[in-house]
């Protein structure tokens, strides 16, 4: 077994054990955040049943996706800025990092002029730090309704980041709140469309799956520490 394929089957053991620990009952994705990681790395997991990666940055998403020859989904979760809106929405399938109503407004009509619909997930910044992008979550009446006006732009749920704590358990009111502000999202869109709460990464995706996250984005767990020094540009 190599190093990746032992660290998968832990993360994968880990996720079943806190989805048993769930109340939710919820079916959860395994997104294998790749960004900084060789092609090589998302090819071994993709061969090893992973059905989903996540990138950061729209120019490696690309780089790598014009480079790999098995099918999987792309998600795009670091924040996007509007000049890159129009190659995020030609290579990403799911858009996770919807921050504000400006961008929401760029995706929609680069989407518009792509002639696709955009799959996205609004981002709240549930902790308010400053450090966070993320719409406020006070916004997310206005935010939904926005949304629901914008007829190239799919909301399939909600993403968020719990704040970098010592003690995971810290991370649990954040989780529990963005799970809330899920159901309310729900009731702005047609019954089922919204079905993503993408919460958790390395440090805390067990409580976040005990709080009912339908989807995790992992990288360190699974690919070891990112080297940001190996010529592939400033991380987010
Ligand atoms: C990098 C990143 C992750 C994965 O982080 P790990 O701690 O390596 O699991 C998940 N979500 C977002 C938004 C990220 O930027």
């Amino acid at each position: 077994m190599s190093a990746i394929e032992e660290k998968l089957e832990v993360v994968k053991k880990r996720i079943a054990a806190a989805k048993a620990r769930s109340p939710y009952r919820q079916d959860v994705t395994l997104v294998a955040v790749t960004k900084f990681h060789p092609l090589e790395d998302m090819e071994e997991v993709l061969r090893l049943g992973v059905k989903e990666v996540g990138e950061n940055r729209v120019q490696e998403l690309e780089d790598k996706r014009s480079r790999l020859k098995m099918p999987v989904v792309w998600n795009l979760q670091g924040h996007l800025q509007k000049n890159k809106v129009k190659k995020a929405v030609a290579a990403a399938d799911l858009i996770q990092s919807v921050d504000s109503v400006e961008i929401m407004e760029e995706i929609d009509k680069r989407a518009g002029q792509a002639g696709k619909v955009q799959d996205v997930l609004l981002e709240f910044n549930i902790s308010g730090e400053t450090s966070k992008y993320g719409l406020p979550p006070e916004s997310l009446d206005e935010a939904a309704a926005k949304a629901g006006m914008l007829p190239h732009i799919r909301v399939k749920g909600l993403m968020c980041m719990a704040p970098m704590v010592e003690d995971v358990e810290m991370t649990r009111p954040v989780f529990r709140r963005a799970h809330e502000m899920w159901e309310v999202l729900k009731t702005y869109f047609p019954k089922g469309q919204v079905s993503v709460l993408s919460m958790g990464m390395t440090r805390d995706f067990e409580t976040a799956i005990e709080e009912g996250a339908t989807m995790v984005r992992v990288g360190t767990a699974i690919f070891g520490e990112r080297n940001y020094a190996n010529g592939k540009g400033e991380t987010k």
